[in-house]
């Protein structure tokens, strides 16, 4: 689960982690009142979405007075924010986040993830943090740190410090940034995350107060595991349902697996491994799946009607391809069900079914009978002939 970068300080503050004073607000004149609260001649307003590349997209605004901060939260507000991480039609803004501004001597990122491949969280760090890290860990990855950590005895001193001094961190910026890694990766393994991140990490100028400067997380993401929500009442209130794709919601209320992908061919399967092989064989012959269905072992008649419903309500898709292997499923059930969409919906779009398995014979049955409902049905013998004629039916 995704939380708000406004969710995610007050986590950050609860570990210990410093963060400039803010307020979140979700109206033009509540934003200007912010301004004027936080009493920072320099302050910024940060639109609130899941999607990260808001800087890049205009979703940061720094202002420097109450009127510039009701203009720059009235502008985010008005239309969907579109950033490298959004599709083109962009994410509505709901909230904003006015922060104090801060002097940034130098940004530097830091998170902790999980490294699949180690079995371990990672801790991640660079001192060219900021807004183009995906740049730098593409182009010069040696430049991105990592150090696993132990996920039951947490993050040792000596390897905080480590990378401390790796980020070529000086004088008294050694122990905030200790500190601060130690809590971060208290709030990973203590929330059960699987994103912990703060980027940027900033340094500021020397003051008089502070004569290394002063480390504070400027920007931070935290994504936390579902699997483990349900030991986390108080997290589980996070959850922000207008974040939610909606065709994923309405998937989920029929106990459907849903992804929205960016591809033209609808798939309906059931099961995850054959979700991902029909998505691969799909790849294989050219084309692109626009989504990841999978109906399940003991999908109802009704549920895997809502799957057709759902795919052909979408305008990305140009052909659907249905691959069943009936073992608990029935292909009579999908069968059916496919009938009943095309009563309903209709496949104005071309259709390829491939089925097997239990009550194959029947089900084949049912097609035949209704190919005047299914006009651009086409049945596939095996995975490839039907890929092969789902991609030949887009082309032509
Ligand atoms: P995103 O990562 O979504 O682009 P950030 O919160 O990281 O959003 O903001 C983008 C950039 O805006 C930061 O890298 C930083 O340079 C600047 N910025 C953000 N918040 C502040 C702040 N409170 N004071 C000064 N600069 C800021
Ligand atoms: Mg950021």
């Amino acid at each position: 689960m995704k939380i708000h970068e406004y969710q995610s300080r007050d986590l950050l503050q609860k570990f210990g982690v410093p963060v400039p004073p803010a307020e979140v607000v979700d109206t033009p004149d509540q934003a200007a009142a912010a301004y004027t609260k936080l009493g920072s001649k320099l302050c910024v307003v940060k639109a609130q979405v899941h999607a990260g590349g808001r800087g890049k997209g205009g979703g940061v605004k720094l202002v420097r007075s109450a009127d510039e901060a009701r203009d720059a939260a009235k502008a985010i507000l008005a239309k969907p924010l579109v950033t490298p991480q959004t599709g083109p039609e962009g994410v509505p803004v709901n909230k904003l986040l006015v922060a104090a501004g801060v002097d940034i001597e130098k940004e530097y990122y830091i998170a902790i993830a999980v490294d699949r491949g180690g079995g371990t969280p990672v801790l991640i760090a660079s001192s060219e943090g900021g807004m183009d890290i995906e740049q730098v860990a593409h182009d010069t990855p040696d430049r991105i740190l990592r150090e696993p950590i132990d996920p039951v005895a947490g993050v040792h001193p000596y390897e905080a410090r480590k990378v401390a001094f790796a980020l070529g961190l000086q004088g008294k910026q050694i122990g905030q940034a200790v500190r601060i890694i130690t809590s971060l990766v208290s709030l990973f393994l203590q929330t059960d995350a699987s994103l912990a991140e703060i980027n940027p990490l900033v340094v500021t100028p020397a003051d008089d107060a502070n004569p290394d400067g002063r480390l504070l997380a400027i920007d931070a993401k935290i994504d936390l595991d579902d699997n483990a929500l349900f030991r986390h009442k108080d997290l589980q209130a996070l959850h922000d349902p207008t974040e939610d794709d909606p065709d994923e919601v309405r998937a989920q209320e029929h106990g459907l697996s849903y992804i929205s992908l960016d591809g033209n061919i609808g798939c309906l399967v059931n099961g995850a491994g054959l979700a991902m092989a029909t998505m691969d064989i799909i790849k294989l012959h050219g084309g692109e799946p626009a989504n990841f269905l999978d109906v399940g072992g003991s999908a109802s008649e009704a549920a895997v009607t809502e799957a057709f419903r759902i795919i052909l309500n979408d305008p990305k898709v140009e052909g659907v391809m249905v691959n069943i292997f009936g073992g608990i499923a029935k292909c009579d059930t999908i069968a059916a069900a496919i009938i009943t969409a095309a009563k309903e919906v209709g496949f104005t779009v071309p259709l390829v079914v491939r089925l097997e398995g239990t009550n194959v014979e029947p089900a084949r049955n049912l097609l035949e009978g209704a190919k005047g409902d299914l006009p651009t049905m086409q049945i596939g013998s095996d995975l490839t002939d039907a890929a092969k004629k789902m991609t030949a039916a887009i082309a032509a």
